[in-house]
């Protein structure tokens, strides 16, 4: 049996290790504190929170339709439904748009493919060698482990780092931007509007989502998550640990005002910064496997900037090792 490291449990790493399991021993290492990277899930207690990553799924291809379907039926997703407000009036809405989102979070795909797989959080992957036929991972709590085949998901700007010096293939060497999110959860007094979400035409706030109307949970109170745009969130991000208050703080108040419910005492506000949120043009190829190193590597950059792309691009990769 090969022994295989996944490193990320967002919808590429989660998918890649689901398939490969079938037939090999896998390990999944993620930095973060739980799975679902991009498409996470942040707790305010044991049943409330926000989607503070992707916020729904809208399948396109045939064959990652099936795939939701067949999570539909099993209620590990759901449909959003409600009111879906389209303020923007560059960006043509598509009334055909179903919004699908998870029963419990937007990380549940993730925690469903990888419920059978050993999972390592808060073990974030420093350095890579490929030392007789096995790798050895260095990880930032001083663990060192061994594999015979590794697998990567990060975003870009991150693989490219681990892979310095390692790989010669064209597609490394390309000069890829990744834009930025900045995302404010807060926490308002209940208003009589009875909307689910905003799609706004504006520089600086993009999206706000009532985490409410997702009926998850009961709760006197309105939960919204608000997304910046990337344009705005694309200048602002390197400073965004320092100004956390003053950018929670435009968001909130662009808020109040582009959607016209009443200034109210916000009584929880958190701030998420995304350093790399999406990019902003897809590649050539879909996945990576390099045979003579055992090494692959997929994630949504590869084929385009959602949920889906990371799934086709996980699912090409399995292609490739399996040829
Ligand atoms: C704000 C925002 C809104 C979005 N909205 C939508 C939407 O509405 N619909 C949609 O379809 N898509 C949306 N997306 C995009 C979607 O979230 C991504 O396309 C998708 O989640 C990417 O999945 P992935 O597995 O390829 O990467 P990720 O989810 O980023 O997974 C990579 C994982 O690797 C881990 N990792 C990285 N480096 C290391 C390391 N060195 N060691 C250990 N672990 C590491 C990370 O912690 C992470 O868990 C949105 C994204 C953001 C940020």
């Amino acid at each position: 049996m090969n022994s295989y490291c996944v490193i990320g449990s967002g919808i590429s790493g989660a998918t890649i290790a689901n398939l490969l399991s079938k037939k090999n021993s896998v390990h999944i290492y993620d930095k973060a504190r739980g799975p679902g990277g991009r498409c996470s899930f942040k707790r305010l207690n044991k049943l409330k929170g926000f989607d503070h990553g992707a916020q729904y799924i809208s399948p396109k291809s045939i064959r990652f339709k099936k795939f939701i379907e067949n999570l539909l039926k099993k209620k590990i997703l759901k449909k959003w439904s409600g009111k879906h407000i389209f303020l923007n009036k560059i960006k043509k809405e598509n009334k055909n748009h179903v919004k699908i989102i998870g029963c419990k979070g937007n990380n549940d795909i993730s925690k469903y493919l990888i419920k059978n797989i050993k999972c390592n959080f808060q073990s974030e992957l420093e350095k890579i060698k490929f030392i007789n036929n096995k790798w050895k991972l260095d990880f930032k709590n001083n663990q060192i482990k061994y594999y015979d085949k590794l697998i990567l998901t990060c975003p870009f700007p991150q693989l490219k780092k681990l892979l310095k010096n390692l790989i010669e293939d064209p597609f490394i060497k390309q000069e890829i931007k990744m834009d930025a999110n900045i995302t404010v959860m807060i926490e308002i007094k209940k208003t009589n509007k009875n909307i689910s979400s905003y799609f706004f035409d504006d520089k600086i706030l993009g999206w706000a989502a009532k985490e409410n109307s997702k009926k998850r949970f009961k709760n006197n109170n309105d939960l919204w998550t608000l997304q910046s745009t990337n344009f705005w969130a694309n200048k602002k991000i390197n400073k965004n640990r320092e100004n956390k208050e003053k950018n929670s703080k435009i968001l909130i108040d662009r808020f109040f005002k582009l959607t016209g419910i009443k200034k109210a005492k916000i009584i929880t506000s958190l701030n998420h910064g995304w350093k790399y949120s999406s990019n902003s043009r897809p590649f050539k190829i879909k996945s990576y496997w390099n045979t003579k190193l055992n090494l692959g590597v997929c994630a949504d950059w590869f084929v385009g900037p959602r949920v889906e792309a990371g799934w086709i691009s996980a699912n090409d990769l399995y292609k490739k090792i399996n040829k």
